[in-house]
């Protein structure tokens, strides 16, 4: 099985962004690969090139209406898809079409055998709802990858799992009654940050009741905190037995960020992601992709997603 890890590099993805002042800026891209090629990992990582996501790969998560309104709002570039966090700018649907397509290509590259592991930095934009832009995010591309996954390869117990400082509320609520659906997400309490949402209370509805694992960390946590609360993602996961893993690793869990008040070292990130390839080799022949999600310091998304992809490199 090759080990090489696939990561994807165009501007295609670059451009998804808000630009300036909005935290979320088109150079989130280039100050990561920057901080990659610096590492030195040589050969063993391959650059993939995004792909767009057709509409209707696109409606397999989200609804028609959806997708026609950002549709119509991405050609004018006038007002805001959500409440005010995220502005319908010029070309915003080709360039979200394009986050979502890369992590789809990701998914067909793992699944034909062609890597085990792959990173997508510019995606994990997970607070889009099926029906709704929300925080930053237009197309929820970890939630179209777990239907698609479904869909065009029959897997069922795909896992996803988010450090990002942030709660996954688009991909929580997307399957919240769905107990295939295996969704650890360890995120800044609630009460004290956006989206509001992520107490340990909310484990799932209906059939999916107690399925869910969503752990709320106060702010100012620390690695040691980090470690503490990923013990029980591990034994979470384990237990899951899953089949695929989806990797929501957001830099802005870093202290330093400047929109949260969590207080982690990229430490957090790279051992999150050799133990999930441990994981992920024990049950599912180490499928695994990572995606960038949020991060807003400049300096904590370079490092922090760079070691993501050397653990990836590390684990074979
Ligand atoms: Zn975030």
């Amino acid at each position: 099985m090759n080990s090489i890890v696939h990561v994807y590099k165009g501007d295609e993805i670059a451009r998804y962004g808000f630009g300036d002042p909005h935290p979320f800026g088109t150079d989130r891209h280039d100050v990561f690969h920057k901080e990659l090629a610096a590492a030195n990992l040589g050969e063993r990582i391959h650059y993939a090139h995004p792909r767009r996501a057709s509409v209707d790969e696109l409606a397999l998560f989200h609804t028609a209406d959806y997708i026609d309104r950002v549709s119509r709002l991405s050609v004018t570039g006038k007002g805001y898809l959500d409440e005010g966090d995220t502005p319908a700018i010029k070309g915003i649907f080709d360039a979200a079409s394009d986050v979502v397509g890369s992590v789809l290509s990701a998914v067909d590259r793992i699944m034909h055998g062609e890597t085990r592991r792959a990173f997508v930095p510019i995606a994990g934009l997970h607070h889009a709802a099926r029906d709704r832009a929300g925080g930053f995010c237009v197309f929820n591309d970890c939630g179209v990858a777990v239907e698609y996954l479904r869909k065009n390869y029959g897997l069922k117990r795909i896992a996803y799992v988010d450090i990002d400082a942030h709660h996954g509320d688009g991909v929580f609520y997307g399957f919240e009654d769905d107990p295939d659906l295996i969704f650890a997400d360890i995120h800044q309490d609630g009460r004290f940050l956006y989206p509001g949402t992520g107490a340990e209370t909310e484990t799932g509805t209906g059939r999916a009741r107690g399925t869910k694992l969503n752990i709320a960390m106060p702010p100012g946590a620390t690695d040691s905190d980090f470690r503490a609360a990923w013990r029980r993602v591990e034994d979470y996961l384990r237990n899951a037995k899953p089949e695929f893993i989806l990797f929501q690793c957001g830099a802005d869990s870093l202290e330093g960020d400047p929109i949260t008040q969590l207080c982690y070292t990229e430490a957090a990130h790279a051992e999150a992601a050799a133990s999930l390839c441990r994981i992920a080799d024990e049950f599912c022949e180490g499928r695994i992709i990572g995606v960038g999600g949020g991060g807003y310091n400049r300096r904590n998304i370079a490092r922090a997603w760079t070691r993501v992809v050397q653990s990836f490199v590390a684990a074979g």
